[in-house]
């Protein structure tokens, strides 16, 4: 079979995905003098990685598993337009997942995910500024916090708990009346009773951040082949010593495993099991209506996210455990207009530009996957990046990256049985050797 163009028979680093984690992890790498190859299956930053909320958010820090979320789940099983929802359907490895997942509906775990998850957002917050300053991203980046808002009291004091243990990770937040709310985003109805306003947080337009460093990667030399599937990993022994694509090899002295949602689906030819299931979400984006909101929004009792850019606007969120479906459902989109129409007197903009759904790849303690692969030699893992990937990315590859390991973020030490793979390799520093 002829090699297709372009595909080298070796190289130092071949980097699986080419999402924002994979772009990352290839753009760091080159700058500390690594030679990488980028393969994606499809076009660069065309996963998860292209319609998402773009926001920037250390203010996130805590995971989906909350004591009381598996009852709103099963509650919310019979209704198509929940903020989540599980499909009922026979998926052993799902319930394997869910299991887990409410495992982690607790206190003890909330606190010491949220701490270590802190430290890698705002770690890699710092690092994505610094990317976008020194090498003029044209991203929409603007640094202007983000505004959580609520209708109903209840809602806003059931958050202060949530609100305190940030607080004590190092993340600003000040509360606000439903008249400051209005004052610091005009546009928002006159039943939002409360705000809270995170001052670290920022956004970018994601699909232009991507497009930027894929760029920057590229006029660094890094090669990156689109329309590429990886299908499996050469091997001698324990230790990876290249991929394969299709008939090929190529030879590599790591390979680095960023793709995403699918990242299980490699692992699992070398019997690693990833415990990432696809969390699906939706957004529509519009150019800006005209009380566009001064802020990104977190519209808290309906999960929504509103980014406001001066390009356009975009509603986003939903969290669907539903498998690898290809279908983009128009109830969600639906509840994602409904939902925000509840909250901005102006809730969509004039013309609609896109609708879209993507796939988190999410792991059941919501911690990412960072680090060598524990059984063979060669091989990292990126991926797992759930919720936050674009805030997690530039942090991410931070620990896969060779010589800067100044004060790196920590990770809580676990018992062995709740162990993902960013635990295991969490609590000694990481360093990609030649
Ligand atoms: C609705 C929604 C809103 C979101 N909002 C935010 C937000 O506001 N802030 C935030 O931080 N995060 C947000 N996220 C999460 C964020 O989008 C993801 O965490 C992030 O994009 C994951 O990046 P990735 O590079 O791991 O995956 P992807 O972007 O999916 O990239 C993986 C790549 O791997 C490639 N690939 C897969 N298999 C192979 C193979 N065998 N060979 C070669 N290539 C392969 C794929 O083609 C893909 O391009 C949101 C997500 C959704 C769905």
């Amino acid at each position: 079979m002829t090699r297709p163009d372009g595909l080298p028979a070796k190289t130092d680093v071949v980097v699986i995905g080419a999402g924002v984690i994979g772009l990352s992890v290839a753009f760091a790498l080159r700058k500390e003098g690594r030679d990488v190859v980028v393969l994606d299956r499809g076009r660069a930053g065309g996963g998860a990685s292209h319609g998402n909320c773009g926001t920037l958010t250390p203010s996130h820090a805590l995971p989906l598993a909350q004591p009381g979320v598996i009852s709103k789940a099963l509650k919310w099983m019979i209704r198509r337009d929940a903020p989540l929802y599980v499909q009922p359907r026979f998926d052993p490895a799902l319930w394997a997942w869910l299991l887990k997942f409410a495992g982690r509906c607790n206190e003890a775990s909330v606190r010491q995910v949220g701490a270590a998850k802190a430290r890698l957002l705002i770690d890699s917050r710092v690092r994505l500024r610094d990317w976008i300053r020194n090498e003029q991203f044209a991203c929409e980046f603007e640094e202007r916090g983000q505004l959580a808002v609520y209708r109903d009291d209840r809602t806003f004091t059931a958050h202060q708990a949530n609100a305190d243990l940030l607080r004590e990770f190092g993340i600003r937040i000040e509360a606000r009346s439903g008249a400051e709310a209005r004052r610091m985003s005009p546009g928002l109805r006159a039943d939002v009773v409360a705000g809270h306003f995170y001052p670290g947080d920022a956004e970018i337009r994601p699909d232009r951040y991507v497009a930027e460093l894929l760029a920057a990667a590229r006029s660094l030399g890094v090669t990156v082949l689109e329309n590429t599937a990886v299908d499996g990993f050469v091997q001698e022994q324990t230790r990876i010593t290249g991929v394969r694509v299709e008939a090929h090899e190529i030879g590599a002295k790591q390979v680095v495993l960023a793709s995403g949602v699918l990242a299980p689906q490699l692992a699992g030819k070398l019997g690693i099991k990833l415990p990432i299931q696809p969390g699906k979400g939706y957004s529509v984006t519009f150019t800006a209506p005209k009380r566009a909101p001064a802020l990104p929004l977190v519209l808290r009792e309906r999960a929504v996210c509103v980014t406001p850019w001066a390009s356009g606007f975009r509603l986003g969120s939903t969290m669907e455990f539903s498998g690898l479906s290809e279908r983009l459902n128009p109830i969600r989109i639906a509840a994602l207009k409904r939902g925000a129409a509840e909250y901005l007197e102006e809730p969509c903009g004039p013309v609609e530009l896109e609708q879209w759904y993507g796939f988190r790849p999410m792991t059941f303690d919501d911690l990412p996957i960072i680090g060598p692969a524990p059984r063979h030699e060669g091989l990292w893992l990126a991926a797992g990046h759930g919720m936050l990937g674009m805030s997690l990315s530039a942090g991410s590859r931070y620990r896969i990256g060779s010589t800067d390991q100044s004060s790196p973020p920590s990770t809580p030490k676990m018992r062995s049985r709740d162990m993902n793979m960013l635990q295991m390799s969490a609590n000694r520093p990481i360093a990609m050797t030649t």
